[in-house]
C-alpha cells in the first residue's frame, strides 16, 4: 500500500497538534508506525487520502453502528442545516430526543444533552455527589470515563487502593477521593463498601468493559454492585456512552436486566456528530440547574443539527431485528478468527456481546483486567498491521474493543476472515 499523503500530512500534523492528532490513540503509538489520515467514509470502509479502502472495526470508536455515511442520517443533517446551525435558545429536536431516549431507556425518565461523552461523565458524578452530599466516588481498573479529572485514576497493585492520579495535571486532592476496584470482583466490592460506603456519592461503571479490550460481567456481578449501592446509598452510574443503544437498543441495562439510577450516554446518540447525556430518575434530574441548584450547562448542547444525526440514527436502530442481526454477525466474525486462529497455531480467545466484540491473544478466556492485560501485546501488534496491509482496520490498541456495525455484511466478515487467515500466519511466524 502507499502511504505517502498520509506520511506527509502526518509529517504536518507533528508540527501543528500535540502528536500529529486531537486524541491520543489515533497516532497509532501503541502499535507503532503511523496512522493513514481518512478522506472519506462509506459503509463498512474507511478511504485514506492514497485511495487505500479498509473495512473498518473501529466505527468512529462507536458511533457509527449503522455503517459510515449513511444516507438517512445524512438527509437528516442535511434538513436541518437549511435551518440554521445553533440557536442557543431551545428547538424541538431536543424535546423529540429527550422522548426517544427516556422512551428506549426506562430508567433515564429525565435527560439532560451535552457535547461529550466526558461531559456525560463529569456532570453525572456532580449530580451524584450534590444529590447525596458525598465526596467519593468508585471506578474500576481499566474502565474509561473520559478525561475529567476524577477519572484519570487507576488501582495500585492492592485489592483496594486510594486513587493515585495517573496524569500529571490532576490534583492528588481530587484523586484521593476517587476509589478504584477490580472489575468482575464481588469481595473487593464489598469489602470497598464495608469501609466506605457512607462516604461514596457514586459508583460508576462500563456494564461491559470496553476501554480494556472486552470484558463483559460475570453472571450476577453487576446485580451484586446494584444491592451495594442500594444498601449504602450511592448513586449507581452506568456510563453507557459505548454500550448504549448497542449491546441491545436498550443498552446494557436492557441486556442485564439492572436498573442504575443514572446512565450516561454519547457516541450513537450523536450519529458521529459531538453529542453525549446523561439521565436518571425525575427525583434526581430535576436537582440539575435550572430545575435545581447543581450547575451544569452548554453553549452548543441540543445543538439542532447534532439532534437530527442523533434521532435519525436512533430510529435506524429501533428497527426490529437490527441488534440481533448485528449480534449473530459480531458472533460469526468472533469464532471465524478463533477458527483462523487454531489453524495458524496462534493463541486467541474473543468475547462479544450484541455488537461489541474483544480479541485476546492468549489461551484462556477473559474476564479481568488482570487477564487482559497479561495478554501478548506484541502478538496483537503483529496481526495489527499485518489486518491493516491487507486493508482491514482495527482499533490500534490491544485495549480497546471492536464493532460491528449494519453495513458489516456476510460478505464483508468473509473478506475480513480471509485477511486473517493470511494475518495470523505472519503473527506465528
Ligand atoms: N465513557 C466511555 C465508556 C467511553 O468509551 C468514552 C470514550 O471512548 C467516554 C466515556 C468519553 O467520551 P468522549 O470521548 O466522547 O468524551
Amino acid at each position: 500500500m502507499n502511504h505517502s499523503q498520509s506520511s506527509a500530512l502526518f509529517a504536518r500534523a507533528k508540527t501543528l497538534l500535540p502528536g500529529g492528532v486531537n486524541s491520543p490513540v489515533r497516532a497509532f503509538k501503541s502499535v507503532g508506525g503511523d496512522p493513514f489520515f481518512v478522506a472519506r467514509a462509506d459503509g463498512a470502509y474507511l478511504h485514506d487520502v492514497d485511495g487505500n479502502a479498509y473495512i473498518d472495526y473501529v466505527g468512529s470508536w462507536g458511533p457509527m453502528i449503522v455503517g459510515h455515511n449513511h444516507p438517512a442520517v445524512r438527509s437528516a443533517v442535511a434538513a436541518a442545516i437549511e435551518n440554521g446551525l445553533s440557536f442557543g435558545a431551545p428547538c424541538a429536536a431536543e424535546v423529540t430526543m429527550a422522548e426517544k431516549i427516556t422512551s428506549l431507556v426506562p430508567s433515564c425518565e429525565m435527560v439532560r444533552m451535552v457535547n461529550s461523552g466526558t461531559e456525560a461523565t463529569l456532570s453525572a458524578i456532580r449530580l451524584a455527589r450534590g444529590a447525596t452530599g458525598r465526596n467519593k466516588i468508585v471506578k474500576f481498573e481499566g474502565c474509561y470515563h473520559g478525561h475529567g479529572d476524577s477519572f484519570l485514576v487507576k488501582a495500585g497493585s492492592g485489592m483496594l487502593t486510594l486513587g493515585v492520579p495517573t496524569s500529571p495535571g490532576v490534583p492528588a486532592g481530587l484523586s484521593e477521593l476517587t476509589l478504584t476496584l477490580p472489575y468482575n470482583d464481588v469481595d473487593a466490592a464489598t469489602a470497598l463498601f464495608e469501609q466506605h460506603g457512607t462516604d461514596i456519592a457514586g459508583l460508576i461503571i462500563e456494564p461491559v468493559v470496553g476501554n480494556a479490550n472486552c470484558i463483559p460481567p460475570r453472571e450476577g456481578y453487576l446485580q451484586h454492585l446494584r444491592a451495594l449501592c442500594t444498601q449504602y446509598g450511592a448513586l449507581l452510574i452506568f456510563d453507557e456512552v459505548m454500550t448504549g443503544f448497542r449491546v441491545a437498543l436498550g443498552g446494557a441495562q436492557a441486556h442485564y436486566g439492572i436498573t442504575p439510577d443514572l446512565t450516561t450516554f454519547g457516541k450513537i446518540i450523536g450519529g458521529g456528530m459531538p453529542v453525549g447525556a446523561y439521565g436518571g430518575r425525575a427525583e434526581l434530574m430535576n436537582q440539575i440547574a435550572p430545575a435545581g441548584p447543581i450547575y451544569q450547562a452548554g453553549t452548543l448542547s441540543g445543538n439542532p443539527v447534532a439532534m437530527a444525526a442523533g434521532l435519525a440514527m436512533l430510529e435506524l436502530v429501533s428497527e426490529p431485528g437490527f441488534h440481533e442481526r448485528l449480534s449473530a454477525r459480531a458472533a460469526r466474525l468472533c469464532a471465524g478468527l478463533e477458527e483462523a486462529a487454531r489453524q495458524a497455531g496462534v493463541a486467541l480467545t474473543t468475547n462479544q456481546v450484541g455488537a461489541m466484540f474483544g480479541l485476546f491473544f492468549t489461551t484462556e478466556k477473559v474476564d479481568t483486567y488482570a487477564q487482559a492485560t497479561a495478554c501478548d501485546t506484541a502478538a496483537f501488534n503483529r496481526f495489527f498491521h499485518a489486518m491493516l496491509e491487507r486493508g482491514v482496520f482495527l482499533a490500534p490498541s490491544a485495549y480497546e474493543a471492536g464493532f460491528i456495525s449494519a453495513a458489516h455484511t456476510d460478505e464483508v466478515i468473509e473478506a475480513t476472515l480471509a485477511a486473517a487467515r493470511e494475518a495470523f500466519k505472519v503473527v506465528a511466524a
